[in-house]
């Protein structure tokens, strides 16, 4: 089993029963809070009581304790009217009250688990389809297979490369999650590899995915490999760049920062279960459970999208949302409230004041995932157009310059480290001279999705004018910056470029500097440029420290 997965059930298991072997104690507490205010009425009581009662409809919904949760709805409601009404009650309702009180009582000693199961299976399901994938690369001549598998390699890609067709096919069978980059012509037979796509897709339950590549370009051929289900054709010599992008856009995307995710909630229980949730599927979450941390989380956190619980203890989530409104920043944030509220009027209200989405409590798993990754996708999408490089989908260069100010101010707060590198393409005018404008930009595109690729996902990559990139490297010293770039340098030197079928390399310099040094935006990346000058003028292709105090 995935671990991601056995790590959640643990999580799920560990909740249901904390919340199980609590319940007699809260029902219970529930109780004597009731008897307080049969002996002296207050509304402040009642209020406890109706939060109390509200908590238990929340987590008894989520894991799907039905008998449970219908009992404590009904309470929650007879409580609300109470409170609206805000008259001392009838002998008839406080009898109603309770005899719910009572069978609150009656199966809190007994829930029953089911739909804790349901979940997992329902995640399971979800979560098999999410796995990075394997390439598998097919062709029986093995110095081109090899040379290719390196190449891919260099993008992140796991390759396994086949010599025999036999071998392959026995390969595929057991595989899931892989993309088959097959070569057509075979020594004895000009369409071998097509032939055995054809017989495998009959054999598979679901469609294997295959891109074809072939140095026929005859539209027969091309047809013969849409017949086997191939999803991409190319032709000899193979351009490595288009290749990767074609790749990237069938297998999961491993370049796309995590979204961020910022849930809060007061119900402890719950909140954990959404969170368990969304990091199952991926995603970098943060919670917050008393409002009088959120300042703090908020600006250190910088989250793709907020879940509020409409019900807060010291205010509600409409006026939470429409304080996070106010914040610089934040302005463009989406927020979604989470409540068990099914008011429909409620609803809409909280949606015109501040924010964009309304889920009910339960909230189905995939149902919860989909939300916000639309709204997520969405956000990013529309930030990215103002932010986004439009060659290589960097940050450009103002963003990146912010992203420095913010990360700078974050680093002297916590007092971690943090390494400003420049990166700049090596004689790129000669490459554009010889190969051409169009070929430069591929190369420009190749190692800014080099960088993207090899980075942490917390390193923020920008291009920074025209052949030049900055990479701010978070919770990094030079020295370590230093050898990480290093890496990423000797591994651009050896991708092949390709243009009008000729193969070229080109290198790159690179200047770091160091906030311990340069403490502020205009002094540290001033440092940066230096020590890139001073790798152009030691002749280039290699990476320099600015070590002026
Ligand atoms: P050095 O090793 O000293 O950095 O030499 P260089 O040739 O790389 O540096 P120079 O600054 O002289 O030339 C940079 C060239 O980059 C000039 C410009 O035409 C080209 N360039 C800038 N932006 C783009 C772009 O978006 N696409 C392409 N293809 N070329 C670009
Ligand atoms: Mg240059
Ligand atoms: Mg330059």
């Amino acid at each position: 089993m995935n671990s991601s997965i056995a790590d959640f059930q643990e999580k799920m298991h560990l909740l249901a029963d904390a919340f199980i072997k609590k319940l007699p104690e809260r029902v219970q507490n529930l109780e004597t809070m009731w008897q307080t205010l049969q002996n002296e009425w207050s509304i402040e009581t009642l209020q406890k009581v109706h939060r109390k009662a509200h908590g238990l409809v929340g987590t008894s919904k989520t894991f799907g304790f039905d008998a449970l949760s219908q009992v404590a709805d009904s309470l929650e409601l007879m409580l609300k009217e109470l409170l609206q009404n805000k008259t001392p009650i009838d002998e008839q309702k406080s009898n109603e009250i309770q005899s719910q009180l009572q069978a609150l009582s009656r199966l809190s000693a007994n829930p029953d688990k089911s739909l804790v199961q349901s979940i997992e299976h329902k995640l399971n399901n979800l979560v098999d389809s999410e796995e990075v994938c394997t390439v598998y690369v097919v062709d029986d001549d093995q110095e081109a297979a090899q040379e290719l598998a390196l190449q891919l390699s260099y993008y992140g890609y796991e390759v396994e490369v086949f010599g025999q067709l036999e071998n392959f096919r026995a390969a595929i069978k057991e595989a899931s999650n892989v993309i088959v980059l097959m070569n057509v012509e075979f020594s004895d037979d000009p369409m071998a590899g097509i032939r055995i796509m054809e017989e495998i897709q009959q054999e598979a339950a679901e469609p294997v995915l295959v891109i074809f590549i072939s140095s026929n370009d005859e539209l027969a051929m091309r047809l013969q490999a849409v017949r086997a289900g191939g999803v991409a054709y190319l032709t000899k010599p193979i351009n490595s760049t288009e290749l990767i992008e074609q790749l990237d856009s069938f297998a999961v995307p491993q370049t796309q920062e995590p979204f961020r995710v910022l849930i809060i909630d007061d119900n402890t229980t719950v909140l954990a279960y959404h969170a368990a949730i969304l990091e199952l599927a991926g995603m970098v979450v943060r919670t917050v459970e008393k409002t009088d941390a959120i300042m703090k989380t908020l600006l250190e956190f910088n989250p793709d999208v907020i879940l509020i619980d409409v019900y807060l203890p010291e205010c509600s989530g409409i006026e939470l949302a429409k304080v996070i409104r106010q914040i610089d920043g934040l302005l463009s944030v989406p927020i979604v409230y989470l409540s068990s509220e099914n008011d429909f009027n409620t609803q809409l209200e909280a949606m015109c004041l501040a924010g964009d989405d309304f889920l009910v409590k339960p909230i189905d798993p995939k149902r919860l995932i989909s939300a916000v990754t639309m709204r997520v996708r969405r956000a990013r999408l529309l930030r990215g157009l103002m932010v986004r490089d439009g060659l290589t989908g960097l940050f450009n260069h103002t963003a990146i310059k912010e992203q420095l100010g913010r990360e700078i101010v974050r680093s002297n707060r916590l007092k971690t480290p943090l390494s400003f590198a420049m990166v700049d393409v090596d004689f790129f005018k000669k490459v554009n001279d010889t190969y051409g404008h169009a070929a430069g930009d591929r190369v420009l595109k190749s190692l800014a999705r080099l960088l993207k690729q090899r980075l942490r996902g917390t390193d923020i990559v920008g291009r920074y004018g025209g052949e030049e990139f900055a990479v701010i490297m978070t919770d990094t010293n030079a020295p370590e910056a230093s050898k990480v770039i290093d890496e990423i340098r000797k591994v651009f030197s050896r991708l092949l470029h390709m243009s009008d079928n000729k193969e070229f390399k080109v290198t790159f310099s690179c200047g770091i500097a160091d906030i311990k040094h340069f403490p502020d935006v205009k002094s540290v990346s001033e440092a940066a440029d230096k020590a890139l000058y001073q790798a152009k003028k030691k002749g280039r292709n290699q990476v320099v420290i600015n070590a002026d105090d």
